[in-house]
């Protein structure tokens, strides 16, 4: 019988197995996680669940019934320590497993700061997975001094609940803004006034230069030479594509797992999806690290193990919460040479992005419809005048008919 083994049972590896059984797949399927709980949702750990305002079992992608129900062997607590791509099987729990396909859905990593400036402390947190978060949790008492390290979306949400608690929140950025990385100058001031408004010390142009202690962290020294008492630190300053099984193995690397079209890397039998891989996009190649990419990525290279011959064609979107903001984003905004404002806080806003005449990507704030029409129009290569756009008054869904 045929054997498709899965690596890494998150968003990807979940959505891949799920995708294999509804599609009619009828051989054997292992879905492999080295956490020791059945796939669950990340967006919710920087989020409601870290605010307390989300159960674990609503955490979960699926009930832990379905996997046995669908008769998807589940290996959890377990990692995969190696891939023997010539003889078609993996080292898992101290003996070999033969697999005809594999899929590699083994996410990302987070950055985490050097021992030498007191990485190593107790106290200091990333925020990627339950443990991270469950570890963290209890140090969120009112009048706790938390420091933030890291303005993206991360660093910031963490940021949102740390300050709707009651905590004391210093955040640094050591780029001359937030969101540096990733979102245009008025994204990045819509977030700082945002984050001001609700008491965080947002601090950008400012690095940490040493985290201080005996054992646990209690002070940090800044670059600006600041001195400051904190109780514990969260480190949000990125992450690294799950890789190193990989690239053991001797599969090609290319800002992650390098795959085609068709989610097949450059070894004949192994997949790879969700933030691992990197894929082909217009005339670049990208990695993507969202949900939506996760899902849809993961269930084409199902649909594949199962001879559709299909391309990945990602429809790039995201979405952040922070206080009462929801951003969506729509497309990818690479390559932008200008920004058009539509709306204004407190009300609806959105930041359209143009490179020339061609619309590549809407950041909309509590602008749900901005969001829908910027997405269709991305998604359909359309690009509206932006003297329109920026018109708040103009009917944004007459230009989807345009
Ligand atoms: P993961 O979900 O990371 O799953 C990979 C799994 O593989 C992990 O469980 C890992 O333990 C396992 N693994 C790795 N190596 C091995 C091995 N050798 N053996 C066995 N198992 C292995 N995206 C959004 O779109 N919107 C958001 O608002 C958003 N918020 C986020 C908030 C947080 C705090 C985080 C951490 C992420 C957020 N993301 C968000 C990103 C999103 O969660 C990821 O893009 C998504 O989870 C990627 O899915 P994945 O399956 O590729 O990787």
């Amino acid at each position: 019988m045929r054997h498709i083994v899965v690596i890494g049972a998150g968003q990807a590896g979940s959505s891949c197995v799920a995708k294999l059984r509804n599609g009619g797949f009828d051989g054997k399927i292992t879905l492999i996680g080295a956490e020791p709980q059945p796939p669950y949702q990340r967006p919710p750990l920087s989020k409601a669940y870290l605010m307390g305002d989300m159960a674990l079992e609503r955490l979960y992608l699926r009930p832990h019934s379905f996997y046995e129900e669908h008769g998807i062997e589940l290996l959890l607590d377990t990692s995969v320590d190696a891939i023997d791509t010539a003889n078609n099987q993996i080292a898992v729990a101290g003996g070999m497993m033969a697999y005809d396909d594999l899929v590699l859905a083994t996410g990302s990593v987070p950055h985490r700061l050097p021992a030498a400036i007191g990485g190593a402390l107790e106290g200091v947190h990333v925020v990627r997975g339950l443990a991270d978060v469950d570890a963290m949790a209890p140090q969120f008492v009112k009048g706790a001094r938390v420091l933030i390290v890291g303005g993206g979306y991360i660093g910031l949400e963490a940021a949102s609940v740390a300050a709707k608690l009651g905590l004391e929140v210093t955040l640094v950025e050591m780029a001359p803004r937030i969101l540096q990385r990733v979102a245009s100058p008025e994204t990045s001031a819509f977030f700082r006034d945002l984050h001001k408004g609700h008491g965080v010390d947002l601090r950008e142009g400012v690095g940490l230069e040493q985290l201080t202690g005996e054992g646990r962290v209690s002070g940090a020294k800044l670059s600006d030479g600041t001195e400051l008492a904190v109780d514990f630190v969260i480190v949000g300053v990125g992450v690294a594509p799950g890789t190193t099984l990989a690239e053991a193995a001797g599969i090609a690397l290319d800002n992650g797992i390098a795959v085609d079209a068709q989610g097949r890397t450059n070894v004949p039998n192994i997949w790879a999806a969700g933030d691992c891989a990197s894929f082909p996009y217009r005339d670049a190649r990208i990695r993507l690290e969202s949900v939506p990419n996760a899902i849809e990525q993961a269930e084409v290279v199902a649909e594949n193990l199962m001879g559709a011959e299909k391309d990945y064609v990602a429809k790039p979107w995201f979405w952040s919460d922070q206080y009462d903001v929801k951003l969506q984003i729509a497309g990818l905004n690479t390559g932008y040479d200008h920004v058009v404002t539509r709306g204004a806080a407190p009300g609806p806003v959105s930041f359209w992005y143009y490179a020339g005449d061609k619309l590549l990507a809407v950041d909309a704030a509590n602008d749900p419809r901005g969001y829908m029409v910027g997405k269709r129009l991305i998604e359909s290569g359309k690009s509206p005048a932006p003297e329109v756009v920026a018109d708040a008054s103009s009917d944004l869904k007459a230009l989807l008919k345009a």
